[in-house]
């Protein structure tokens, strides 16, 4: 079964082939950078760091585009209120890009503790003002954005009578739009229509983040970004086009009309694919509602809902124990057991290192080998079952990335592996090739594909304090080749005991 994806466009799951195989374009919809990021902005970075993962495992080159949002995004969806960066930057008083870049810096080292990849291609919307521009004066040029006091808007009606149809990726109606937008038209005079979004602000004389264009100094509108710069670097259709259920109105909608209304007249993005949110009991985790937890705070603990600290990569595993369109609810107790999953995972890694087919029991392995290759008939039936088991992950994550039974189907193969280890004479029947390629399979999923690494190991001064204390016993037990031991493994490591009057201390090696 080849790998098929949920397409909010099309809402039915769909058979995924790239546009121009064997390369794939993936656009993620970044972070805002004007604050901390909260669990709830991990969820779309990791469960697309999978996906593009297992995408290179299946033999795609993938281009992963994941963007940094430093202009443009304003306190309300309506167009009104200030830009998060300023608001960031005046209440601390510095430059507004010198609060992009800080917490850039800052999301940066969550993702690679989290085990993401970093994006091939990480562009920041500051940096391609030029772009969108253009993109602008072709909107305008087809007759569907106007300009008004040195601000242009999208003119959604027109749109709509041109046959086009916006709302078709969020499946809302026109009267739908309306309601939500009624609560929000103060400050909207500008606008032909409530549907209405901007495409570039004029900026007040106070606003910093200003750019001259044809309409006169200003700055783009948040959803213009993506299309500008997912045009630029995946062409004018990209295969897929992720981010959170939350941006797929009125962000997504709009950079749809965007491309659509452009000279790409395109949908940007071939899938259009959503991540669920995270919740705490049961309401979605937010800024706004104050609920959340911070990255940095979970890693250490304990924090808001949490009595503990969480690794990164135990939540990592967190969130791929869930399907990426079902919510996740976080509590200490579905953490404490992601942990016990994720550390059980990792004890399998260790075990397949030990887990070998003695050479005197093994049944005729060349020919066993070449029966892998050629007939699977001439299988043993362990090396049968095995393989079948080993079959699984794969199998699950085809059927629209389904991480939490793709886990759970390394645990039975795993399950598999303890027992094998624990009878030599079965193990033997499945025999060393059979039992490299399971052996194979079940490492390649976990490291390179789920992309789970081991956890920061113990304290290292915690372990040199222990190693201090078996020295100065074997030094009064007069074991002095254990004394020399000792001495040995720790200057290879660059480390020096020395013996002072005070006791036995350590120094880094000076030599
Ligand atoms: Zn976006």
């Amino acid at each position: 079964m080849p790998l098929s994806l949920y397409n909010t466009l099309s809402r039915k799951k769909q058979e995924f082939q790239p546009l121009h195989a064997p390369q794939v374009g993936v656009y993620l919809c970044g972070p805002t950078v004007y604050s901390e990021a909260h669990l709830g902005n991990a969820r779309g970075p990791v469960v697309f760091d999978v996906l593009t993962r297992y995408l290179r495992h299946l033999g795609y080159q993938v281009r992963y585009v994941r963007n940094i949002t430093d202009v443009g995004h304003l306190e309300s969806d309506a167009d009104t209120g200030e830009d998060k960066m300023e608001k960031a930057a005046r209440a601390a008083r510095i430059e507004p890009m010198q609060v992009a870049q800080h917490f850039t810096n800052r999301y940066r080292q969550h993702m690679l503790a989290l085990g993401c990849l970093p994006p091939d291609i990480e562009p920041q919307a500051s940096g391609h003002i030029i772009e969108q521009i253009q993109v602008i004066e072709e909107i305008i040029k087809n007759g569907l954005a106007y300009e008004v006091n040195g601000s242009v808007y999208f003119d959604v009606p027109k749109y709509n009578e041109e046959g086009k149809r916006y709302g078709k990726l969020s499946n809302r109606s026109i009267e739908d739009q309306l309601a939500g937008t009624r609560a929000n038209l103060e400050g909207q005079s500008e606008k032909r229509s409530p549907l209405d979004f901007a495409l570039w602000k004029k900026a007040a004389p106070e606003h910093i983040m200003r750019w001259p264009s044809p309409w006169g100094d200003g700055f783009p509108g948040w959803h213009l970004e993506c299309s500008a710069m997912s045009r630029k670097y995946l062409g004018d259709l990209s295969d897929i086009h992720g981010g959170g259920l939350d941006l797929m109105f009125p962000h997504h909608e709009c950079e749809i009309a965007q491309s659509q209304g452009s000279h790409s007249h395109t949908d940007e993005a071939r899938f259009w694919v959503h991540n669920n949110m995270i919740t705490v009991n049961g309401t979605k985790m937010s800024k706004s509602l104050g609920n959340f937890v911070l990255l940095g705070d979970m890693f250490k603990g304990p924090t808001g809902p949490l009595a503990f600290g969480y690794s990164p990569m135990v939540v990592r595993f967190f969130l791929l124990q869930a399907h990426y369109r079902s919510p996740v609810d976080v509590s200490d107790d579905a953490l404490q057991a992601a942990r016990k999953g994720y550390r059980k995972l990792m004890n399998g890694l260790r075990l397949l290192d030990k887990l070998v087919v003695s050479d005197s029991l093994s049944v005729a392995s060349n020919k066993e080998a070449q029966a892998l290759t050629t007939d699977s008939q001439q299988l043993t039936t362990e090396a049968t079952q095995l393989l079948q088991l080993a079959a699984k992950p794969a199998e699950f994550l085809n059927d629209d990335l389904n991480t939490p039974r793709a886990v759970a189907a390394l645990f039975d193969l795993l399950k598999r592996f303890n027992t094998l280890a624990a009878n030599p004479a079965a193990l033997a029947e499945v025999g060393p090739a059979a039992l490299a390629q399971a052996a194979g399979t079940y490492r390649t999923f976990v490291q390179d594909v789920l992309g789970l690494g081991d956890e920061p190991r113990a304290n290292v001064e915690d372990l040199l304090t222990l190693t201090l204390g078996f020295y100065s016993e074997a030094k009064a037990d007069k074991a002095y080749d254990k004394v020399d031991q000792i001495r040995a493994t720790l200057k290879s490591q660059g480390i020096v005991i020395k013996d002072t009057k005070a006791g036995v201390e350590w120094a880094y090696s000076e030599e």
